[in-house]
């Protein structure tokens, strides 16, 4: 997929190029451990903290409220608890984790690793596309198979999940408001996929950032006419994961519909 993308990389994504060039230039950002755990930790609080800037403009601003699923937004003193959490068990855990794994890739020149030093030219747009759509695939087919087991057993749910599920009304911030060995978990089947689809490294940092959006938008607590599930049906979105919070059961994919409808899952929103 790689050579393929090759020849007609410079020509229809130049803003690719462009990107992929910094990149490689950087040999310091291509090959820092902690650089991908804490980009991506600081743009999940950033979303996060847009949606708690709609929540405190919410009661002046009436259309704001008019998209929201459940009408009590979250109060700031229980939004910066959560921050708190997620913020210690990332330092304690999470970080280092993702240290040891960056450094593990390195040492050991993984396949992944590899291509990042290889790869000279960027993808082309569709490629890019393509690889995130099926990295998002591939992810959500991990992630319904952990989930949909782990509710299935009180034990492996009580130790690994029940956290996540402390408020039966989301907002976004608590997408990372889980145990570490989920926290942990998550970030492995995220690099899993990659690695089943054998992406560019490009099209990983995409399905990465994309990832983080996802999970903040199926948080929310909103129902915008913009949101991805409105333009492609075959997503679930908030409503979808908010019916999951608040019956603790069905609607197991994190963002696609169609494993939830094939096992008899799916729950109405
Ligand atoms: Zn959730
Ligand atoms: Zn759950």
């Amino acid at each position: 997929m790689l050579d393929g993308a090759v020849s007609v990389t410079a020509r229809d994504a130049p803003l690719l190029q462009n990107v992929w060039d910094g990149i490689r230039e950087r040999s310091g950002v291509r090959t820092a451990p902690l650089l991908g755990a804490c980009v991506a930790f600081s743009f999940h609080v950033l979303l996060s903290a847009l949606f708690l800037g709609l929540d405190v403009l919410g009661p002046r601003v009436p259309w704001i409220t008019r998209y929201r699923i459940h009408g009590k937004p979250v109060n700031l003193r229980v939004w910066f608890c959560c921050l708190a959490r997620i913020s210690w068990k990332y330092a304690l855990c999470v970080l280092p984790l993702s240290a040891c794994m960056g450094y593990t890739e390195t040492r050991f020149g993984f396949a992944q690793h590899e291509r990042l030093v290889t790869a000279t030219a960027a993808p082309s747009l569709l490629v890019a596309c393509t690889e995130c759509f099926s990295c998002l695939l591939v992810f959500d087919t991990f992630f319904f198979l952990v989930h949909y087991t782990v509710h299935r057993n009180p034990w492996l749910f009580r130790i690994f999940h029940q956290s996540h599920h402390v408020n039966t009304h989301p907002f976004a911030l608590m997408a990372l408001d889980s145990s570490i060995v989920e926290l942990v978990s998550q970030q492995v089947l995220a690099v899993w996929s990659t690695v089943v689809v054998g992406c560019h490294p490009v099209s990983e940092i995409l399905f990465h950032l994309l990832n983080i959006w996802l999970s903040v938008e199926d948080h929310c607590g909103y129902d915008f006419p913009w949101a991805l599930h409105r333009i492609l049906p075959c997503f679930g979105g908030a409503p979808f994961h908010q019916a999951h919070h608040q019956r603790v059961t069905g609607n197991y994919a994190p963002y696609f519909t169609h494993w939830d409808l094939i096992f008899g899952t799916r729950i109405n929103t």
